[in-house]
């Protein structure tokens, strides 16, 4: 049987719609939220920026969007918490037990959350493989980053693959790292075929996969050039975030205001423009 074309699918959902979905949506989204807030995976004001992000996706893309999310955020608290006390001992773990924040929710599914409203107004192929692109890239990237922190190889700068860097520092990649992209975009894609979130079921496959791959790279290719880098003022380690030990860091390198999270957003753009390109070239073949 062929799977539904995304024009029917939505005329369908259009009958069922009454104000009952979009208030169970919102209580499937706060129930998720709040339990993401209690396993410390988020802080408390990551609640909100989780719960945005969450019922946009859910709204405009409906519950196979909010599961290709739910999919990126196991993945990424799978990953932050391997070997976290090992990381912890490198200096390169997330803090706070791996919670992240809401400035690094609202990079991370900013593209997603846009391309979830896009679908609203323009149900089709483009806001889901922006949205599949925009996910694939902070899945790969994400699981890279993790897993590359445990690689036995030194990681190199990707602009200079002979130049060796200390585990942790952006534009810093390891075999391992690209491994962690390439299986975590393919997770995404896997799930998305699952779902039947586009309709060449096996398109999605090489969308997410390339999207992703390219969005983390380009993720580290931004790292290694323009990314802010600097000291603590008060301890003096080397750190790319904008405090520590809090007081403001002190610039170094790169542009002063492109840090971390500037990355994740120009790099779920990145992966999502490869994604349609992905599409672009491979769908005549489908
Ligand atoms: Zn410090």
């Amino acid at each position: 049987m062929a799977p539904p074309t995304l024009d029917r699918m939505h005329r369908e959902g259009e009958g069922q719609m009454t104000l009952v979905t979009p208030v169970v949506e919102f209580f499937v989204v706060v129930a998720f939220a709040l339990a993401a807030v209690l396993l410390n995976t988020i802080d408390a004001r990551g609640f909100l920026a989780s719960a945005t992000v969450g019922f946009a996706v859910m709204y405009g893309g409906g519950f196979s969007w909010f599961v290709i999310v739910a999919v990126f955020f196991s993945l990424g608290v799978v990953f932050t918490l391997y070997k976290y006390g090992y990381k912890r001992r490198l200096g390169s773990a997330q803090g706070k037990g791996g919670a992240r924040n809401w400035p690094h929710i609202l990079a991370n599914g900013g593209l997603a959350s846009i391309a979830a409203i896009w679908n609203i107004a323009n149900p089709g192929i483009v806001p889901a493989v922006v949205f599949l692109g925009a996910v694939s890239t902070s899945a790969a990237d994400t699981v890279a980053t993790e897993l590359g922190l445990l690689s036995h190889s030194q990681p190199m700068l990707i602009t200079h693959p002979s130049h060796a860097v200390t585990p942790g520092t952006s534009g810093g990649v390891t075999p391992l790292g690209f491994v962690g992209a390439a299986f975590a975009s393919l997770v995404i894609g896997i799930m998305a075929l699952a779902l039947g979130i586009l309709p060449d079921p096996y398109l999605v496959l090489p969308v997410c996969l390339v999207g992703g791959v390219f969005g983390a790279a380009f993720d580290s290719l931004v790292g290694a050039t323009v990314q802010r880098k600097g000291y603590c003022v008060v301890c003096l380690k080397p750190t790319e975030a904008l405090r520590h030990c809090g007081e403001k860091t002190t610039a170094t390198q790169g542009k002063w205001y492109i840090e971390n999270n500037i990355v994740n957003v120009v790099s779920t753009v990145a992966g999502a423009a490869v994604a349609y390109a992905t599409v672009l070239v491979l769908a005549p073949l489908f």
